[in-house]
């Protein structure tokens, strides 16, 4: 029988391969197997029918020595602790990647958002604040939105926290509206960035995107955007899928058209009709015909039991952990190349990483310039992570853990252990 699934044990698997092909000791990295902080709470929030329901919330600080904790935060039925641990982590590895100066942090609420009315939602979001307020801050933990939150939430966030805090403070969050002080480019910028690393992946295989066909599992924002902007840049969208089910056109779906369908609250793609659109399972959509597949949902999607069939002969990740440990020694006996999560997804924290600079520096720049700083970012990661894969005959993603465990080492031993 297979052992369930867990998300954190997943880390730690890739972890500790990377750290043995690097030859590191268990004392350099022993502290990376367990998060710095973990945070606890109980949101109680008054319904609209007056009843009071009460809420588990979390925050995670997996690692804080590269800089403040950074990460999101999602509401959904599946957040617990392992889930929100391994999230945090990631975002260690990520900015560790990407090479900017935060460490990784998570936080998340157990709840079925579909559930709530816009004023529960804004309760539980303000509860939540007030009780991780004492350990975020700008210069200590920003969160960000994650699956099912946004930038209202976001504005929330900040809102509760200055007020608690009696101070204006932007930067302890990012994601916001622009109007509030987020970024212009952050909306899409995960999305992008599954794009140019789509887009790196392809070339460097010989290959031009109007040869690929691509299926995304997601349209949410990562997956949605990551679709309409890799349809504008070349690609042939063949495939799309949300929770309700998805969709298929062999010449490729109207990316635009979509995008503008579902956002119209309670749309779902199930309901969607076309031209030439026939409706498939989400399960379909993984195993598709398709060169390229973006999973871009939810962690665990890509398994031992359907790995085997994905038909696609590149993976770009564009959700956190949808590949399983088992599943990726199966897609690399296959030759499947991955773009991992850590990687591929960057792009949100990147930009994030500027919407912080410029609320500290109260001074914002032009989109050209959020969009060209992420591309040379993004590049710059890609190729660093694809010389070390080439360079120990590993996959990207042991060749994109080499690299961040290089620089936490790094960090933790100049820093050294405090008592
Ligand atoms: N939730 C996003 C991620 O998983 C963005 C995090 C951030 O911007 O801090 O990368």
């Amino acid at each position: 029988m297979t052992k369930a699934y867990d998300p954190y044990e997943n880390m730690l698997h890739v972890m500790q391969t990377a750290a043995d092909t690097l030859g590191l000791k268990d004392s350099d990295y022993e502290i990376f197997k367990y998060p710095e902080r973990e945070l606890k709470v109980s949101v109680p929030v008054t319904m609209d029918n007056g009843t009071v329901r009460v809420f588990d919330g979390y925050r995670v600080q997996h690692s804080t020595l590269r800089g403040p904790a950074k990460g999101g935060i999602r509401f959904h039925p599946n957040v617990d602790m392992q889930e929100v641990k391994a999230l945090a982590a990631w975002m260690s590895i990520k900015c560790a990647i990407a090479d900017i100066p935060y460490g990784g942090g998570k936080g998340g609420v157990c709840v079925d958002v579909q559930q709530l009315s816009e004023g529960e939602l804004e309760r539980l979001t303000r509860g939540y604040t007030a009780r991780i307020a004492p350990i975020i801050g700008e210069d200590t933990d920003i969160p960000a939105p994650d699956v099912n939150t946004n930038g209202q939430t976001m504005a929330w966030i900040m809102d509760t926290y200055s007020k608690v805090s009696g101070q204006y403070t932007p930067g302890v969050v990012t994601g916001k509206p622009v109007e509030i002080g987020g970024s212009v480019g952050r909306t899409e910028a995960t999305g992008r960035g599954v794009m140019i690393c789509a887009h790196e992946m392809v070339e460097r295989e010989g290959l031009a995107a109007s040869q690929c066909k691509v299926a995304v599992q997601g349209a949410g924002n990562v997956g949605m955007t990551a679709a309409r902007l890799m349809q504008e840049t070349g690609f042939t969208i063949v495939a799309l899928s949300d929770i309700s089910g998805g969709i298929y056109k062999e010449s490729g779906l109207d990316t635009r058209e979509i995008a503008e369908y579902l956002s119209v609250k309670g749309r779902l793609l199930r309901d969607y009709q076309a031209d030439g659109v026939t409706h498939i399972t989400n399960e379909q959509v993984l195993s598709c015909k398709c060169d390229l597949l973006v999973p871009a949902a939810m962690e665990n999607q890509i398994t031992a039991s359907n790995a085997e069939e994905v038909r696609a002969h590149m993976i770009v990740e564009g959700a956190n952990g949808p590949t399983t440990t088992e599943a990726d020694a199966i897609l690399a006996d296959k030759g499947i190349l991955v773009v991992p999560d850590v990687l591929a997804n960057s792009g949100g924290v990147i930009v994030s990483y500027f919407e912080w600079v410029q609320n500290r520096q109260m001074y914002y720049w032009e989109e050209e310039e959020v969009n060209d700083r992420l591309q040379q970012k993004m590049l710059h990661a890609f190729e660093q992570v694809y010389k070390v894969a080439k360079k120990y005959k590993v996959s990207l993603r042991q060749g994109a853990y080499m690299i961040a465990l290089q620089r936490l080492v790094a960090a933790s031993r100049m820093r050294g252990i405090f008592l």
